[in-house]
């Protein structure tokens, strides 16, 4: 087995048992990057000569005899770039960020680098996280693997396609209304967006700020979690995280489901849901059924209003978090005839059209006499929506549906038609918008061999919930051992 197709479990125990080096390792993945990511795109920056120095370093160690405890120690990380790097370039997919080198790395990244991973490069997203495809990227869009016409989705459309490419074993993105967790389901790999608070922005280039979380991808939620405890946890560079201690994920292995109650939300199963999503997404309930797991049928009323609440608050943050963008302390800067000139000439020609538009929509939905109406309106309906899963999750451990209402689009299916694509993300935002955790999982194929992803969503922080379910799920089917044919060229 090639080492690019080996679980995070299985290419430590090679590390630790001397079977391969890191430098080999790395070695593998740069050149299946170089040999695969021609077709896909889903890079933006490859460090090969400071990922393979850092290997040496990490074989230098273990030939010293320093043992790491860490199951994470020499190997391969992707990252999102959105996420800083020190050293390493962060565009965040836009011009405006052309050349920007941050002095400092994110707090996620710190604490993956001090348990001994080695980042690799960054990768694709859409301008600033505003997307569903990665076709908003002002550095060209990325393919889904399983199908070069078809787009990965988004925004961390690149760290999808990587993982799933096996170009990296796993991968960091961000999610602020699905953007981990539907790329994961268009590329059939896990991933998971972890509650509001439990894991640290500190170094993720903001967008929605009561909405964004870090969150990570992979083959499959086994090694999505050695990750995901790394990172997890309070940081003094954010306040907004809990300082509530992360519950311990997949440490005893349920081998059933029972006694557990997953609730099924009538409103995730409408029209416009593709007829072979709900098909996969119904045979996975009842894999779930038999393997001990009560299903329950729950409603979350305010669902329908999800996508114009979102619509209006992720806009309003981001026109409020993308004004220091001024071409004057970040980037590229246009010359002007007085500091405004500056301004006006750099983010008019910097920025693209979606985060334009967003930019003038919540500055609309926040100006004088629209606030209450339009922010302060959306925020009560946000009330609703959490309360919704508050009285959810008094009835039920977690909650499953689709992950959005169709399998990967066709490249250019939607451009030019905001709209249509906003109301992609109708499954996701709601996750969102109350803070709760959620996990994607692969469940199978549409009738073209594209993947359908499912997606759990947990109580707050109850993400070892949303782990167990998946993990006695992937124990028990293959659906995450399926690899595009451009994972093994
Ligand atoms: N598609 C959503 C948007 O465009 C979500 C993106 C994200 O989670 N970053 O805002």
């Amino acid at each position: 087995m090639p080492v690019t197709d080996l679980s995070i479990k299985e290419l430590s125990h090679q590390l630790n048992t001397g079977m391969v080096t890191s430098q080999q390792v790395i070695k593998e993945y740069l050149n299946h990057i170089r040999s695969v990511d021609g077709e896909v795109h889903s890079f933006l920056y490859v460090d090969e000569a400071g990922a393979m120095e850092k290997a040496k370093q990490a074989d230098d160690a273990r030939a010293a005899g320093k043992k790491s405890p860490s199951p994470l120690f020499g190997i391969p990380l992707a990252v999102k770039d959105i996420i800083t790097v020190e050293g390493m370039p962060c565009t965040c997919g836009s011009k405006i960020l052309e050349g920007y080198i941050p002095p400092y790395s994110a707090t996620v990244v710190n604490r993956l680098e001090a348990a001994g991973m080695i980042v690799i490069g960054k990768t694709n997203t859409d301008e600033f996280a505003m997307g569903s495809t990665t076709e908003n990227s002002a550095y060209g869009l990325t393919r889904n693997p399983w199908n070069l016409g078809h787009v990965p989705g988004g925004s961390s459309g690149g760290s999808a396609a990587a993982v799933s490419a096996r170009m990296a074993p796993v991968a960091l993105g961000t999610d602020t209304g699905g953007s981990v967790r539907q790329p994961a389901g268009f590329c059939g790999i896990s991933g998971i967006k972890p509650t509001y608070g439990r894991v640290s922005r500190y170094g993720l280039v903001a967008y929605g700020s009561s909405l964004d979380v870090c969150g990570i991808f992979g083959a499959s939620v086994e090694d999505i979690a050695p990750v995901y405890s790394a990172i997890a946890g309070h940081d003094n560079m954010d306040a907004t995280t809990s300082i509530t201690v992360p519950s311990t994920v997949l440490a005893n292995k349920a081998k059933n489901l029972k006694g557990k109650r997953i609730g099924v939300p009538k409103e995730y199963f409408i029209g416009g849901l593709q007829a072979e999503v709900e098909r996969e997404i119904r045979a996975a309930l009842a894999t779930l059924r038999g393997l001990g797991a009560e299903l329950v049928d729950i409603s979350l009323p305010h669902t329908e209003y999800a996508v114009p609440v979102y619509y209006i608050i992720a806009p309003a943050e981001a026109s409020a978090n993308l004004a220091r963008f001024d071409g004057i302390r970040f980037g590229p800067q246009l010359q002007g005839k007085s500091m405004w000139d500056v301004f006006l000439r750099t983010r008019g020609e910097k920025f693209g059209d979606e985060v334009t538009r967003r930019i003038m929509l919540g500055t609309y939905a926040l100006s004088s006499g629209y606030y209450d109406a339009y922010y302060g309106q959306a925020q009560k309906v946000r009330q609703r929506i959490r309360a919704d899963f508050v009285k959810a999750f008094t009835q039920v451990d977690a909650l499953v549906g689709p992950v959005a209402p169709t399998t990967a689009l066709k490249i250019g299916a939607h451009s030019g038609d905001p709209l249509a694509m906003y109301l992609e993300d109708i499954y996701t935002v709601t996750a969102n918008l109350a803070g709760i955790p959620g996990i994607t999982i692969p469940v199978g194929f549409d009738d073209q061999g594209l993947p359908v992803g499912m997606q759990l969503l947990g109580n707050f922080f109850a993400e070892d919930d949303l782990f167990t379910i998946a993990s006695v799920f992937q124990e028990h089917t293959h659906w995450h051992r399926q690899r595009p044919a451009l994972a093994k060229a």
